[in-house]
């Protein structure tokens, strides 16, 4: 299958896209930085991204948050922490700390709840509504 032409987005070359995100060149470079992180942080436990980004020279931030949300930290055995996306908590896995975890999970039983309310709600008003064709035979009667 011949590929497509594009820049790369990390080097700005041209290379042949066969489905990879990026050109050869940055594959293996990234493929290099992935192994010196993995190897930085388990040589630093509990570093932040932040520590990692300055203790490995050449990776970004961008870099080492995918590796943390493709699990590689986790499936190695290594604690590597970053902060939850809501409050900002110091976290080593998932998007959120477990407190904001909660809360999310209560949010979302709490619009089902609401939305059971409401439907509940719906039945009720329903209800004289039904036994509301009196109105509409008022309604016979006015014409
Ligand atoms: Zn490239
Ligand atoms: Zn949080």
């Amino acid at each position: 299958m011949a590929g497509k032409l594009k820049n790369c987005p990390e080097c700005g070359k041209l290379f042949m896209d066969m489905g990879a995100r990026i050109c050869r060149d940055c594959m293996d470079r990234e493929e290099e930085l992935m192994l010196k992180v993995s190897s930085f942080v388990r040589d630093h436990p509990h570093s932040t991204i932040k520590e990692i980004v300055d203790g490995v020279e050449g990776v970004k931030e961008r870099l080492v948050r995918r590796m943390i949300k493709e699990g590689r930290f986790v499936q190695d055995g290594f604690d590597v922490t970053y902060p939850c996306e809501k409050c900002g908590k110091m976290i080593n896995h998932g998007r959120f700390c477990s407190k904001c975890d909660e809360e999310l999970k209560k949010d979302v039983i709490k619009a089902q709840q609401k939305a059971v309310e409401r439907a509940v709600q719906a039945v009720k008003e329903k209800r004289p509504m039904g036994t509301g064709f009196r109105s509409k035979d008022m309604g016979l009667k006015k014409q």
